[in-house]
């Protein structure tokens, strides 16, 4: 009898150490987190000073240390696109001047140890669909990588022509070709979201620098126009590619899913993606809208980084890997392109 007091205390004592231990691993977390979203439209809603403050000073609540927004801002518009994404970020450089919020970063080494500073470090990337990002001409490609931007996410438009058809088969341009190989020459990298799944394949076969999905998820986990098939997946790997999965709601969750808590699927897509591509090439690039529109529930407030650390904790995953998520791999994706 007395055996089974000490074998019940001697458990009761483990269990606290556990408890305890598990505690201090979740506070390290949340002190030493490190965030970067690689892709959002979150910051910088219009060029107006206050405006951008406040969201600033809201993306800090939120956890965030560096953000790449999408430019231009205004994307409606069709005309003169390099003119447009320069003004804007000239204009943006003015408001970062003597503010306390945010500070533009166009060369990301320069923060590729985790800084003191307590402002939201801003890079860019070019996203647009309704008007010519190159203008038939590549010269301009280098125009951009002075300008720091990271990334273009090249869609198939009748703007840039950088697809035609053969045999029915949509195949890259003879200047979709000359475009590729500028940016691999520039460094600017190629984003492939919102690809077709023919046209993700072409541009990872043909670009030999490694390419960029900036905000899409796994189609096996669930099945949105957005998200990387198994072909395109093992293709990435193989172009030793990066993914940063999204927030949203449609891109996470099937529309015959049962709608639950995002955190937990956020997670699958995790998983999913860690067996095929590994741990080394998954980011995170929310998609994220001014008021956390059209993202999963969970996943647009004040503990949401926090929530994830926990629960990819709780699956297994080491501190070192959830760092890896949240901001090494995109650093290391862009000191090494
Ligand atoms: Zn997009």
């Amino acid at each position: 009898m007395k055996k089974y007091y000490v074998f019940i205390l001697l458990s009761f004592i483990s269990f606290n150490n556990l408890l305890v231990a598990q505690t201090n691993e979740l506070n390290i977390l949340s002190e030493s987190i490190f965030i970067i979203d690689g892709h959002t439209h979150h910051g910088f809603p219009s060029l107006d000073s206050s405006e951008v403050m406040s969201e600033m000073k809201y993306l800090r609540t939120l956890g965030y240390n560096a953000i790449v927004h999408e430019l231009p801002i205004e994307r409606s518009e069709t005309d003169d696109l390099y003119k447009r994404v320069s003004n804007e970020l000239f204009r943006l450089e003015e408001l970062s001047e003597n503010n306390e919020f945010f500070e533009i970063t166009k060369y990301p080494k320069s923060f590729s140890e985790v800084p003191e500073s307590e402002k939201i470090h801003c890079m860019f990337a070019i996203e647009h669909f309704r008007g010519s990002i190159f203008n038939e001409d590549t010269s301009i490609i280098r125009k951009y990588g002075e300008l720091g931007v990271q990334y273009i996410t090249l869609v198939n438009t009748e703007y840039d022509r950088l697809f035609t058809t053969s045999n029915d088969i949509s195949v890259l341009s003879k200047f979709g070709k000359e475009v590729i190989d500028k940016m691999n020459e520039i460094g600017i990298s190629i984003d492939i979201s919102h690809m077709s799944e023919e046209d993700m394949l072409e541009v990872i076969t043909y670009s030999k620098s490694p390419v960029i999905a900036s905000h899409s998820s796994g189609a096996e986990i669930s099945l949105s126009e957005d998200n990387l098939s198994n072909k395109v997946l093992y293709q990435l790997k193989e172009n030793r590619g990066l993914v940063l999965l999204s927030f949203r709601q449609n891109r996470l969750f099937n529309t015959d899913d049962k709608i639950e808590d995002g955190v937990e699927k956020f997670i699958d897509h995790v998983d999913y993606l860690k067996s095929i591509i590994g741990i080394n090439k998954i980011g995170i690039g929310t998609d994220i809208q001014a008021n956390g529109k059209y993202m999963a529930s969970g996943l647009s407030h004040e503990q949401t980084f926090q929530n994830i650390a926990n629960a990819l904790s709780k699956r297994g995953y080491t501190q070192a890997e959830i760092e890896k998520i949240f901001y090494k791999n995109y650093l290391d994706f862009v000191n090494k392109n």
